[in-house]
């Protein structure tokens, strides 16, 4: 189980956590993109091997929004808010 580090309550069990996806590329404007493009965008997730920066929204708990690196190789937080980990 991953233990995640929010700043405001510390260490909590993922399970209290929504995935919030990677952060990545702005929302483009659909009237501005092809439609492949659009269809990508909300379809196609990243999915890199390493260290991926991730935002993490603390839902059953303070409902805090975080940005934490963590590898997907090994699932451990490698730089986390604030210096917890
Ligand atoms: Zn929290």
């Amino acid at each position: 189980m991953l233990l995640i580090p929010c700043p405001l309550c510390g260490k909590r069990s993922e399970s209290e956590f929504i995935h919030g996806g990677p952060v990545g590329a702005d929302r483009p404007d659909p009237n501005a993109v092809s439609d492949a493009e659009w269809v990508d965008y909300l379809t196609v997730a990243p999915n890199p091997l390493g260290p991926v920066q991730e935002k993490w929204w603390h839902a059953r708990g303070c409902g805090e929004w975080l940005t934490i690196w963590r590898d997907t190789r090994t699932h451990d937080i490698v730089e986390a808010p604030d210096g917890i980990k």
